[in-house]
């Protein structure tokens, strides 16, 4: 198996799964990029969180970090543009999109143990500190180090499927080598230079701002929230969502900025980014 059939087989997989469990069809096809775990990563406790752990503290044989993004339908994401609270279906979609990114790191892990390979798996949310509000183990840094995507204003991930969706990863010690999607500085228009700002002014609680997301006021309002579908008999306790930054923007379903990418092969040009080595599954 090569990186092409790795990605070809999370997406058969996430088809399949959402035919055998009979799911809504909120969710397109996932999109993988593989990165070399080098020193690059030395960077996430000084960006992410003073916490957060390194590839080999999950796997100390680690070579590869893999870094997949489910985005989410039209349907889904449309869904969630009226009003200034978030459609009951985003809110259903949070655990069902949880299983699944569990049930794709499975499938990714299964697939390398096959060749003789250790993996070591990360849940959808983890480690998240209550006092900061920053993870231990940061989905959207790890995205960006291995070309997956850029950051936005909004604080998400814009990858070629947009940045309504959801990111999952994990750690193994396969040498997938080095396989971005994306080389641009930046996949969002204001930072590309464009007119935008369109989450900045969609955020109901003033949380997107151009020095970053106010972390309290944004979880308040995901408290708010939570309260809000606790109190339907048909939704769960736990459903932290609001995600109006998210939805009706340029960067929803796909990449505002034309993508630069590379073929499989190609040497990875991002800053810092080491030289490829090559990618193999067997
Ligand atoms: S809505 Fe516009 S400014 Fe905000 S992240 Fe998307 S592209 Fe960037
Ligand atoms: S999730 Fe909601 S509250 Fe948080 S920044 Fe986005 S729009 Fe604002």
């Amino acid at each position: 198996m090569n990186i092409e059939q790795l990605r070809k087989g999370i997406v058969d997989f996430c088809r399949r799964q959402i035919e055998k469990k009979q799911l809504p069809h909120w969710w397109r096809d996932p999109i993988l990029a593989t990165a070399v775990a080098d020193e690059r990563f030395n960077i996430l406790p000084g960006i992410a969180a003073p916490g957060h752990m390194l590839p080999r503290d999950l796997l100390p044989s680690c070579r590869t970090v893999v870094v997949f993004f489910i985005p989410f339908a039209p349907e889904l994401t449309r869904g969630n543009i009226k009003g200034n609270f978030p459609s009951d279906d985003w809110g259903r979609s949070l655990s069902l999109t949880n299983d699944l990114i569990r049930d794709i790191s499975e499938f990714i892990r299964v697939s390398l143990a096959k060749a003789g390979y250790t993996s070591e798996l990360t849940p959808a949310t983890y480690n998240f500190d209550p006092e900061s509000l920053t993870a231990r183990w940061s989905h959207k840094h790890l995205a960006h180090i291995s070309g997956l995507g850029r950051f936005g204003i909004n604080g998400q991930m814009i990858t070629p499927s947009g940045c309504s969706g959801r990111l999952g990863s994990l750690v193994t010690e396969t040498d997938l080598g080095e396989h971005p999607l994306v080389l641009n500085e930046d996949l969002c228009l204001h930072k590309a230079g464009q007119e935008c700002l369109k989450c900045i002014r969609n955020c109901p609680v003033q949380a997107v701002t151009l020095n970053g997301i106010l972390r309290q006021k944004c979880n308040q309002r995901l408290q708010v929230n939570r309260k809000k579908f606790a109190a339907r008999p048909y939704m769960s306790e736990d459903m932290e969502v609001c995600a109006k930054c998210v939805a009706g923007m340029p960067c929803s379903l796909t990449s505002p900025v034309p993508v630069s990418a590379v073929l499989n092969d190609d040497l990875p040009k991002i800053p810092g980014a080491a030289a490829s080595r090559p990618g193999f599954l067997s």
